[in-house]
């Protein structure tokens, strides 16, 4: 048996841990090695992005409905 390399795929680096990354319709991660470093480059980006969006201070604005009776 001889090893079969399709033809569509290719490797390319990794964004996330530069790394050998199989660029084909196998890989549903690509250009990412894998699912995993996908997510957390993602998860980078959007932790980015929310820590410039919320950064406000919180409001507890939280008042005692007096619904219960202290006894
Ligand atoms: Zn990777």
């Amino acid at each position: 048996m001889s090893h079969d390399n399709p033809k569509n795929a290719r490797w390319v680096r990794c964004p996330a841990c530069a790394r050998q990354a199989l660029y084909s319709p196998d890989n549903p991660a690509r250009p990412f090695c894998s699912a995993r470093c996908r997510s957390v480059d993602l998860g980078a980006w959007a932790s980015e992005n929310y820590r410039v969006a919320v950064d406000k201070p919180q409001d507890t604005d939280e008042s005692p409905s007096g619904h219960e009776a202290p006894h």
